[in-house]
């Protein structure tokens, strides 16, 4: 049976596998959720829009003839996760996930843990402070409850009047980053503290090491917990191991 892939997309980690799934020439098509406006140029087809839960996913899985499914969704977006394990179990379609490991404290880090972004917003009850939020744009209005904080956002597209915060400036940029831009940026803008989730990966990691290198305390949202058993490898190469020559040759 021929190929034909359903990639869950979002990531620098999707557009990567996009390039090398349409330079293998396989039958693939990516899917977004439509939140960014301008999407980059892809070398395979893509569709745009929710599913509609776990229902929606299995008549599209079913509907399109989908043969493999790669879920290469940012480690937050959970829901969209937890459905793609339930859809492809309940279809019996292979399902793999390709992940990125959690960044690490290293020497010199001052991290500050939080379970989640409420978490977050309530370590926040302190006097004013400059503030680099990168939490994603979905999340900020959460932090309008710390209305006394100057917010630095950094946004894929310009700010509307969706931002509901009183006190922030932006710049928008979509990387990829540098430590020396983001030292310069966090300096440029007197930042005294970092809010991050823990994305992993080296495209986001720059500010991470920028917060270091100035010894700026961090609180860094751990990742939300999937609740589901899945295949997951880290490497592209893996990945296409498991849809050429299948799970059992993967040692995963
Ligand atoms: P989420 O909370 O897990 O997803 C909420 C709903 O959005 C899903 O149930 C699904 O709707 C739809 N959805 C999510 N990803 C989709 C995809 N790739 N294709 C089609 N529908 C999708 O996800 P999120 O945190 O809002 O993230 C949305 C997208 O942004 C993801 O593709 C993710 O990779 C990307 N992203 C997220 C973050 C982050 O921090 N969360 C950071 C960078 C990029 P239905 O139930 O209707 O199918």
């Amino acid at each position: 049976m021929a190929i034909n892939l359903l990639i869950l997309a979002g990531t620098i980690e999707a557009t990567r596998l996009a390039k090398e799934i349409s330079d293998a020439g396989v039958n693939a098509i990516l899917s977004y959720a439509g939140r960014v406006e301008r999407v980059k140029p892809q070398p395979l087809p893509k569709r745009v829009g929710g599913f509609g839960g776990v229902a929606g996913l299995c008549d599209y899985i079913e509907g399109s003839a989908i043969t493999h499914v790669i879920d290469a969704t940012h480690p937050f977006a959970i829901q969209m996760s937890r459905n793609a394990v339930d859809s492809c179990a309940h279809l019996k379609v292979p399902l793999l996930a390709l992940s990125r490991p959690p960044w690490t404290v290293q020497r010199g880090d001052s991290w500050i843990r939080v379970d989640s972004i409420s978490a977050a917003v309530d370590w926040l009850q302190i006097p004013a402070r400059r503030v680099m939020l990168a939490v994603g744009r979905m999340h900020i209005y959460e932090f309008s409850l710390q209305p006394q904080h100057r917010y630095l956002l950094r946004l894929v597209d310009p700010p509307t009047s969706d931002i509901p915060l009183s006190n922030f400036e932006s710049i928008i940029s979509r990387g990829p980053f540098t430590i020396e831009n983001d030292i310069a940026l966090l300096q440029s803008h007197k930042i005294e503290l970092l809010v991050s989730k823990n994305s992993g990966g080296t495209g986001a990691r720059s500010k991470i090491d920028a917060a270091r290198y100035l010894g700026l305390p961090v609180i860094m949202i751990n990742r939300p917990e999937l609740n589901r058993e899945r295949q997951e490898v880290e490497d592209i190469s893996e990945a296409l191991q498991w849809l050429f020559h299948g799970a059992q040759n993967l040692g995963v």
